[in-house]
Parts: C-alpha cells; structure tokens; sequence
C-alpha cells in the first residue's frame, strides 16, 4: 500500500505505448477523483489546431515521434498548478525522456509535491501490436473498445452515450507503432532505473483483463482502504 487516499495521490503511470496507461488512468480517476493528465491528449488536441506548429506537431506525432521536451514540461507545468491536481494526479505518458523527469523532480519540489509512486505496467511487445492495432474509441464520448477484447454490447453502437459514429487513432498503425516502441526503449526506459533509484518505482504485469490489472493496481496504490 502507498498512501491514503485522503493525503493525496500523486503517481505516474509509465510503460511501453498501449500497455494501458490511458486505460487504466481513467479507472483511477473514477475511483478516487484525482486528475487524469495525459500528455497524449493534450498534444492531439494541440495538433487539431490549424496553425504551423499545430500542424509539425500532428505530422511528428503520426509518424510516431514525440513532441519536443520543451513544449510538453511547458504544458505540465501549468496543467499540474490547475485546482483539480491539488488532491493528486496520474500522469499518463509524462515523463517520457530522461530530461522531463528530472524537470519533473524541480516542478514538484516547488510545489512541494511528494511523488508517491512510479507505477511500470509491463506488456511484452506482441501483446502491445495485437492491443493498440485493435483499438477505437468512441467519438462522441471518447469511449475505448476493441475490435477482439472489448466490444461495444451492440454492434456499432457506444455502451456509454448511445454513439454510433468511432474512430482509430492515426498513430494506431504498424509503422508507427513500431517507431513507438524504438522510441519507448531508446528514450523512456532510462526513466526506469532514475525513478528506481529514488525508491519510487513499482511495476505490476499488464497483460490480465483490464479488470484484473486494475484490482491488481488498485492494490498496490490504495492497499485495503477502499474496495477494490
Ligand atoms: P500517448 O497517447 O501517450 O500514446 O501519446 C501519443 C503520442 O504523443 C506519443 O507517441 C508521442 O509522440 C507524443 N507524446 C505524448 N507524451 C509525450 C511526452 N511526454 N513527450 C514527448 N512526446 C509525447
């Protein structure tokens, strides 16, 4: 167990693209209300925009690429200073090189923040292709599914909202996804051990049913405090 829940909690989901970060950050939140950050989001809102950044920013990211480390600690810094971050937070796909975590360590320590944990889900890369090149969402709701693990009850039809209209993520592709797990190895992992160092790290087995790996993530983030 890490922490009650009513000191705060302030965690950091970590792990190769599609192990289930985003997936299991939503389930989180609704469990204990504390802010969902996801750097993925926000950069794909940000490359929505029509403007030149906003438009290098969605080529990098369709090929896989990530955004500059200048840009994203200016977007968590201030996105982390919010209201809704005050009772904690997952950060969900930050940091993701070995300058945003030190960067991290700075803004937290003069917000006098305590990191909780440095929660590693582990998913071997086969299972990585098989997950995220099946994966949709919901495009009223945002609503995950999958076209093999997690079908909407009705064919075509949003469990959540009634939707009928869904989409894949253009970065949801084999190219891509390989780039991604290049980059993952080459500039994430060495987050791994810096955060190990600092007695922060716990890693949980990622490759259950998104039920499974959550009980098993509620444990080791909440203990016996709230049922799991
Ligand atoms: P995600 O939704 O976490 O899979 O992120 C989607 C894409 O956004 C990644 O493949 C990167 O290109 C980019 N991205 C997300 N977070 C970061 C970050 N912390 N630093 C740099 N690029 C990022």
């Amino acid at each position: 167990m890490i922490k009650k829940t009513s000191d705060g909690l302030f965690v950091v989901f970590t792990g190769a693209p599609g192990c289930g970060k985003g997936t299991q950050a939503r389930i989180l939140k609704e469990k204990t209300g504390i802010a969902h950050l996801s750097t993925g989001e926000m950069l794909r809102e940000y490359a929505e925009k029509d403007t030149p950044l906003g438009r290098d920013l969605k080529a990098a990211l369709d090929r896989g690429e990530f955004a500059t480390d200048e840009m994203i600690i200016e977007m968590v810094k201030s996105r982390i200073a919010e209201d809704d971050c005050r009772k904690g937070f997952i950060l969900d796909g930050f940091p993701r090189t070995l300058p945003q975590a030190e960067v991290l360590e700075e803004i937290l320590a003069s917000q006098n923040v305590k990191l909780n944990c440095v929660l590693e889900i582990q998913v071997p890369d086969e299972i990585i292709m098989e997950r995220i090149l099946g994966r949709y969402a919901c495009m009223t709701c945002g609503a995950g599914y999958h076209d093999k693990f997690l079908k909407p009850k009705v064919y075509g039809v949003c469990d959540e909202c009634g939707g009928t209209e869904f989409s894949r993520r253009k970065d949801d592709n084999k190219t891509t996804v390989q780039n991604r797990l290049v980059n993952y190895r080459l500039l994430t992992y060495p987050t791994i051990p810096f955060f190990e160092k600092r007695g922060l790290l716990k890693t949980v087995d990622g490759t259950g049913t998104i039920e499974a790996v959550s009980k098993k993530i509620h444990e080791i983030l909440l203990g016996d405090l709230i049922d799991k």
